[in-house]
């Protein structure tokens, strides 16, 4: 099939980022399914039109993303200035002075010179055992700050900062983060925190897209589900997948989508995107499935400074 490209917006410091990312977090991998698969999974999403890969240094697979990438740049298929590669500062590096040398360390395993976008991964602060650091996240921005003067990222933003923590970042920091990654779906479809977020000139990126539509860990998984009558409905309609109009969903709401699948067919049906959109009321149609319920809460972190949920 032809490679399908995906727009872009621009961000508020002038770079430009496309519309749909290829996630590669292994929290949903099979258990037999090892790193080597995001080699190839890359590989196969270039090929298909993505040119935006999000990653990150807790990921564990950042080597192989940068396989990936090197194996489409080998085969003449892109070259590095078309890609937008994004990864992420893990909780246990947030001293200001621990940035830098993070970020370098990612690009080694990555295998490049520069990424195009750098994200605090988390608001929270840890020490290397996993107790609470008392570091706040400002100083952190700092650290990215430097890193984005040294050219060894070209924007820099943040990921799962609720709306006082944006608020704070923005009133207290000399570059403005371009992008907060939060997780965006139709059981937690966050629309007046997306709005605000949009209005302050940051844009949002929408992780765990498909929220619970297919099989997650939980026995009471909330629809909509694959086959749910009203997705379904829709996807006749365009002549899609119920998985397709969701990404079309997220992107007929200004925001950019993270589908992850180390799945050829899959990989390339996830940017098959760009000849329907959906309609004012289709939008608020699926919007209504809201139940603010999460697929990711960190839990675990509940009870630590700047947990964001
Ligand atoms: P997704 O919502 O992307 O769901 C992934 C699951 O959906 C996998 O089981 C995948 O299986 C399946 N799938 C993919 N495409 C389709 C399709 N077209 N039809 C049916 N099933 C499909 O979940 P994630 O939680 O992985 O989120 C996506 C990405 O967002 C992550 O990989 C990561 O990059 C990012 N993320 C960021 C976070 C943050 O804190 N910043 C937190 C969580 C995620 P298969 O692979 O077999 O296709």
């Amino acid at each position: 099939a032809a490679a399908v490209l995906s727009p872009c917006i621009e961000l508020n410091d002038g770079n430009k980022v496309p519309v749909v990312a290829l996630g590669t977090g292994r929290a949903t991998a099979k258990e037999d399914d090892t790193n080597d698969i995001v080699r190839d999974s890359v590989l196969w999403a270039i090929e298909a039109g993505y040119r935006h890969i999000d990653t990150a240094a807790i990921y564990g697979d950042e080597e192989e993303v940068g396989q990936g990438i090197a194996d489409a740049i080998a085969k003449g298929i892109v070259t590095r200035e078309q890609l937008f590669i994004t990864t992420k500062l893990w909780n246990d590096r947030h001293a200001r002075h621990q940035v830098v040398p993070s970020l370098q360390e990612s690009l080694s395993r990555l295998a490049l010179d520069y990424v195009d976008l750098y994200l605090i991964h988390f608001p929270i602060a840890t020490k290397s055992d996993d107790s609470p650091a008392d570091i706040d996240y400002l100083e952190t921005w700092e650290g990215m700050e430097e890193a984005r003067e040294l050219g060894l990222t070209r924007s820099i933003g943040v990921s799962n900062f609720n709306e006082t923590q944006i608020d704070r970042l923005v009133a207290n920091s000399r570059v403005k983060p371009v992008i907060n990654e939060i997780e965006v779906n139709p059981t937690n479809t966050q629309e007046s925190f997306v709005y605000h977020c949009q209005q302050l000139g940051v844009a949002v990126m929408a992780y765990s897209p498909f929220g619970f539509l297919v099989s997650r860990k939980i026995s009471d998984a909330p629809p909509p589900r694959y086959d749910d009558p009203i997705l379904v409905a829709m996807a006749q309609k365009y002549g899609k997948t119920t998985g397709q109009i969701l990404l079309r969903y997220l992107i007929d709401r200004g925001l950019i989508p993270i589908p992850k699948s180390t799945n050829k067919n899959r990989i390339a049906e996830n940017i098959d995107l760009f000849d329907f959109q959906l309609t004012a009321e289709e939008v608020a149609t699926i919007s209504a499935f809201n139940r603010n319920k999460r697929v990711i809460d960190m839990k675990a972190y509940k009870d630590y400074p700047n947990y964001p949920f």
